[in-house]
């Protein structure tokens, strides 16, 4: 039996830590299972295979059984030759005739021919270069099995480089058990150089014969039976070699929906949200300063009141959200997620007012300077200095800083607004209670860990209080990923828009002439007193710009001010330059100073300058569709009517083209974000943040949703009854955690 305390210090110790990417280590209480054999000990493989196996990441059986089909195919109808078509994937039984072998080329390389037929026609069957010896094999007479792409050559069909499976007897009723290859449904494996998809099932094979009946189970029994699925030992089989029942029809296996894949899909979004709402719960073993009640509330009332708009309802109920758990004695973490545009900082803002009138201090933590400023800027102006705030940023000055460090060491109540500076060691807060961070992908866990740790004290009664937190994403993110990649955060969404904005038209422009006409609508634009950006794509999302892309903002610059728009100021704004000069000229540009800003994407972040209702995008096509949608979000934030146009080079038929339709179709950033996931995964939304992606293996996000969903209610039903799996009847669930030490998650968390 395992102790109790072992399963939470093995648990806890791997959700503080920072994520590491070490090899598996078992606990030493528990004896190493036959499925940590290393893969060269499999019949069959040896130290080569075994090599190139490691190099894929496939050390272990376990990682082997785990490396699932990506898809299947149907051999077991067999087909006619006379039915054969060109490109078309054929399986068939055939005799051989004869053979011959044809060299092609001076060094002795050659061409073997096995001529082939059956009741319905002949077929030839060809190998450049052929494996030595594999002609001996072909004696006439013999019935093979043949599976392959087919060709017409000479009006006369031939399949190059077949899959052969020897000894299939004239009926088909025969497949010895180590070819699998032949008269059933067939697993297609994604590609591992060196090895050919019959070794792999043939390894495969001998892996599930001798390891296979001993995999554990992971997943309580009474949530297999409530929903119908079969434990993970069959299913792992099944998977690799399909039984010939209904339940596993060509159908149902191509779209992932056996109960094998049902199950481990159920199995993977099981476990993985156990643990991120595990985490979730562990918060409420934490102390907080609790925040919000008389005082908090009035000011935050009366700075509501006295703002020069109106909250949306969709604010008024994020700040709500937000008071919930500011009220409770357990830290908040929470996620206000909200498009561009959509109000949150004057959330974040009025909800630190509340901390701050009861005595605690707040810091904003901002990706940029740019962005740092117009905060502090917009907290000045909103509240007419009822609001205690400071900046800090790499730009503060030495005494600036020993100023704001004094504010900040007596304990005054006030708001810290700034970029990394906050990171600082010297940046030290008497009563950190609440810590924000706007655009949360563009920081790494670490560095919100240590800003949050900047909270974390001992109060004079001996207690230890963390502070609150909350993050702003401006990135609309499907629920599912949300689920998965936030699954430690409890979500706000504010999908509703201030009043008075009306949609952006945007429009994708393919050719010269549109783009022609496009430039005729933007100085039209520009004549009546409006602005106008243009944005050129960085590769990566770090601010390190390549040359030759930055040397085209340069040059396109250049151009737009000579040629396109020569009666109008052109400026250029990119990430290597100076920060004063980025921030100069972007002064100039909220000063209408300039009218056409031509940047790369370093203005992505929450610039506001509403006079300006022209975007133009560069080689859309580089874009995701939520990053598009973000940049488009910098115009239209005034009442007046802007466009944005997707220029681009792609063809018009192309996925890509058809993919920024999206953008002029919807301004609605959860759809356009759930378009994304479909047709980019879930990497588009995850960025930097988690470099290793999700840890999902069979389970999509898009596909899946409803087994998430399930898995997400037994997950919360399980933390309910039996948070420490202390019963007997989830004692499956809680080996695995002991063996996996919680890793699967920890990755994800946000703090
Ligand atoms: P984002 O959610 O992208 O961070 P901001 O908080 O920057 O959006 O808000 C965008 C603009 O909308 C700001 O100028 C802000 O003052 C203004 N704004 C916010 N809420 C409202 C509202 N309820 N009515 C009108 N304007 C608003
Ligand atoms: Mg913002």
């Amino acid at each position: 039996m395992l102790q109790k305390d072992k399963f939470i210090t093995t648990f806890s110790k791997s959700t503080t830590n920072s994520p590491s990417r070490k090899p598996r280590k078992l606990p030493e209480s528990i004896p190493g299972s036959p499925q940590d054999t290393l893969v060269q000990f499999v019949k069959g493989v040896g130290p080569k295979l075994g090599t190139i196996f490691a190099n894929r990441d496939i050390q272990t059986v376990r990682d082997l059984f785990n490396f699932f089909p990506r898809t299947y195919e149907d051999r077991t109808r067999v087909q006619k030759i006379s039915d054969l078509t060109e490109g078309a994937r054929a399986t068939l039984s055939v005799r051989v005739q004869s053979q011959r072998m044809i060299p092609i080329a001076k060094f002795g390389k050659s061409l073997l021919e096995v001529r082939c037929a059956n009741e319905s026609g002949t077929l030839s069957l060809k190998w450049f270069h052929p494996p030595r010896g594999i002609e001996k094999r072909f004696q006439p007479g013999i019935q093979v099995g043949v599976s392959g792409k087919v060709k017409f050559y000479q009006g006369r069909p031939e399949i190059v480089h077949p899959e052969i499976t020897w000894g299939v007897s004239s009926d088909l009723g025969e497949d010895g058990p180590h070819h699998h290859s032949f008269g059933r449904m067939v697993p297609v494996y994604v590609e591992i150089e060196g090895v050919t998809s019959r070794t792999l099932r043939n390894i495969l094979w001998q892996a599930l014969e001798s390891f296979g009946g001993t995999l554990p189970e992971e997943l309580p029994d009474n949530l297999l039976q409530k929903w119908s699925l079969p434990r993970l030992a069959p299913s792992v089989r099944a998977l690799h070699f399909p039984p010939e029942e209904a339940a596993y029809s060509l159908e149902k296996l191509v779209s992932f929906r056996t109960p094998a894949h049902e199950r481990l899909i159920y199995g993977e979004f099981f476990k993985f949200e156990y643990l991120m709402l595990r985490k979730r719960l562990q918060t409420t073993r934490v102390n907080a300063l609790s925040f919000g009640r008389r005082e908090g509330r009035d000011q935050m009332e009366s700075l509501a009141k006295s703002l020069p708009f109106r909250l949306t309802g969709d604010q008024k109920r994020a700040v709500e959200d937000i008071f919930k758990d500011l009220l409770q004695p357990h830290p908040m973490s929470r996620l206000v997620q909200g498009d561009v545009g959509s109000g949150k900082t004057v959330v974040a803002f009025l909800t630190a007012a509340a901390v701050i009138a009861e005595g605690g201090q707040v810091a904003l933590m901002v990706p940029t300077e740019i962005l740092a400023e117009q905060h502090f800027r917009s907290c000045q102006s909103l509240f007419q200095g009822k609001l205690p705030a400071a900046l800090l940023t790499g730009k503060s000055t030495g005494p600036e800083r020993s100023q704001i460090q004094k504010r900040l060491g007596s304990g005054e109540p006030m708001i810290l607004i700034g970029t990394h500076a906050l990171l600082e060691d010297p940046v030290q807060f008497q009563c950190l209670d609440y810590v924000l961070i706007d655009e949360q992908h563009r920081f790494g866990v670490d560095q919100r860990r240590t800003l949050k740790s900047k909270g974390i004290r001992t109060l004079a009664n001996g207690t230890q209080v963390h502070p609150h937190s909350l993050i702003l994403s401006a990135t609309p993110i499907p629920r599912t990923l949300a689920m998965t990649a936030f699954g430690d955060l409890v979500v706000t969404l504010i999908r509703e828009m201030p009043p008075g904005r009306s949609p952006v038209i945007t429009k994708v422009v393919r050719d010269k002439t549109q783009r022609a006409k496009a430039y005729l609508q933007i100085q039209n634009e520009l004549k009546s007193g409006r602005q106008a950006y243009f944005i050129y794509p960085l590769v990566s999302d770090s601010e390190a710009e390549g040359f030759t892309q930055l040397k085209s903002a340069i040059a396109e610059a250049e151009n737009l001010a000579t040629e396109v728009f020569p009666e109008f100021r052109v400026g250029l704004l990119h990430g290597q330059m100076k920060n004063d000069e980025k921030v100069a000229t972007m002064e100039r540009f909220k000063k209408g100073e300039i009218q056409v800003l031509v940047s790369t994407t370093v203005v992505e972040v929450g610039v506001d300058v509403p006079n300006s209702t022209v975007m133009v995008i560069e080689h859309a096509e580089r874009f995701g569709l939520s990053q598009l949608h973000q940049l488009r979000g910098r115009v239209g934030r005034g009442s007046l009517q802007s466009y944005c146009y997707l220029f681009t080079t792609a063809k018009e038929e192309g996925p890509t083209s058809t993919r920024l339709e999206v953008l002029e179709e919807t301004q609605d950033g959860f759809k356009i974000a759930e378009a994304d996931l479909e047709i980019r995964g879930p990497g588009e939304f995850l960025g930097t943040r988690q470099s290793g992606g999700l840890p999902f293996k069979v389970a999509n996000l898009v596909r899946d949703a409803e087994w998430l969903i399930r898995a997400r209610e037994d997950a919360i039903q399980i933390l309910k009854e039996d948070p420490e799996l202390k019963d007997t009847k989830n004692s499956a669930l809680r080996q695995y955690f002991v063996r996996e030490g919680g890793r699967a998650g920890e990755r994800l968390f946000t703090f």
